[in-house]
């Protein structure tokens, strides 16, 4: 990917440039939880987004963008915006440092990514903190602090790709370091770095390769499910709610609020035993604690698929440690830690498997928790 990039930028736009790169990310455990103000645990992983890029004495930018095999020029202005939905990451970038008061300069860029798009790696992430981490040093002296490029990345998807998402995905990849995962905390924005160092194990992905439609907006409904609770208990959010508070107020909530904040609760609570059995090594408990968020999540929450919940059941049966679905539910990925042992036989069971029930196989990622945003050299 590199060679190629290297080579494309010097034959499109002369020689010079500095490589820049930022990854994809998993969240291994907490789920719901940042609209909760509760804790989310992500990681960067060894699937990224490179590009080249060159400053070239212009207003403007010129990008190709080697996947999609798409090539676009469009100023800095906000009325320069363009209409490919791939550049439009790159413009809000730039735009959202504009409008902080930095600075950018016309440049020219080549990029590739390895990061599957759509997948729930946060592709889009990965491009926007490339590109935000880039342009901070080549134009702004490195003066803006981590914590902004993440969150220019998010103000991105919101205002120029009509994404609502929260800071997790941009966090994850600004903030990422090799064997390391992040405890951020989505109400004070604190994070702290626990050591992954599963020796022994692998962390591997399965895509069910299905998106359900979604009718009756599921989130929202879920959302003030947990807002409905927390006004009963007189609390902002459920954050500062544990379980004898939910079950004090049991008779003045529905039964559905009750398994709503109970798997809310519940998944606050699986967070802080996942990072206290991360400082010990006990890579049994993680697992554990994995599969208690996916009965949560199926469960309580309701945001599971007959898919994910096969996938699942699957990993359980084949003996893998911990499986959970990762994202906000109804399709995509199940996250599985596997013995590395178990490896082979638990992807030729799931595919196998999966394949005969619905019909075609899962899409498998091993991701191994690395570096995020980074200059890769000059
Ligand atoms: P994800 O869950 O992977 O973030 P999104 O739909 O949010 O999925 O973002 C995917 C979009 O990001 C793609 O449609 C494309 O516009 C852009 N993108 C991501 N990776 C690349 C890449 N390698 N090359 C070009 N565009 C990319
Ligand atoms: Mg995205």
């Amino acid at each position: 990917m590199k060679e190629k990039i290297k080579e494309l930028l010097k034959e499109l736009f002369g020689d010079g440039g500095t490589l820049y790169a930022s990854s994809g990310r998993i969240n291994l455990i907490g789920e719901h939880t940042d609209y909760n103000g509760g804790f989310v645990f992500p990681g960067a992983i060894d699937k990224c987004i490179q590009a080249k890029i060159k400053e070239n004495g212009t207003d403007t930018v010129r990008v190709y963008s080697i996947d999609i095999d798409s090539y676009v020029e469009f100023g800095l202005r906000e009325e320069d915006a363009p209409s490919e939905q791939w550049a439009r990451y790159i413009f809000g970038v730039c735009r959202e440092i504009i409008k902080r008061g930095g600075v950018v300069k016309g440049f020219d860029a080549i990029f590739a990514g390895n990061i599957p798009l759509g997948a729930g790696l946060s592709s889009s992430a990965a491009l926007e903190s490339c590109f935000a981490f880039a342009l901070n040093d080549m134009f702004n002296d490195n003066k803006i602090d981590k914590f902004e490029l993440a969150r220019i990345g998010q103000s991105t998807e919101h205002n120029y790709c009509g994404v609502n998402c929260g800071i997790m995905d941009q966090f994850a990849s600004v903030f990422g370091m090799k064997d390391c995962l992040m405890r951020l905390d989505c109400r004070s924005m604190e994070f702290e770095y626990f050591p992954f160092k599963a020796d022994g194990y692998k962390l591997v992905l399965v895509d069910s390769v299905v998106k359900h439609e979604l009718v009756d907006s599921p989130y929202n409904k879920r959302r003030e499910s947990c807002e409905r609770v927390a006004k009963v208990l007189g609390i902002e959010t459920l954050r500062d709610a544990e379980m004898d508070d939910l079950n004090r107020i049991k008779d003045q909530i529905s039964e559905e609020d009750y398994m709503r904040a109970e798997y809310v609760i519940g998944e606050k609570e699986r967070v802080l035993a996942v990072c206290a059995a991360l400082e010990k090594g006990d890579y049994e408990t993680v697992g554990r604690k994995m599969y208690e968020t996916h009965a949560g999540m199926s469960k309580l929450y309701e945001v599971s698929c007959e898919e994910l919940d096969y996938l699942n059941d699957i990993a359980k049966e084949c003996g893998v440690t911990g499986s959970r679905i990762m994202g906000g539910g109804f399709g995509g990925c199940t996250i599985n830690l596997v013995k590395n042992e178990l490896y082979d036989s638990f992807i030729a069971t799931a595919k196998e498997k999966f394949a005969a029930k619905y019909g075609h196989e899962p899409k498998i990622y091993d991701v191994i928790i690395s570096d995020g945003a980074r200059k890769i050299e000059k």
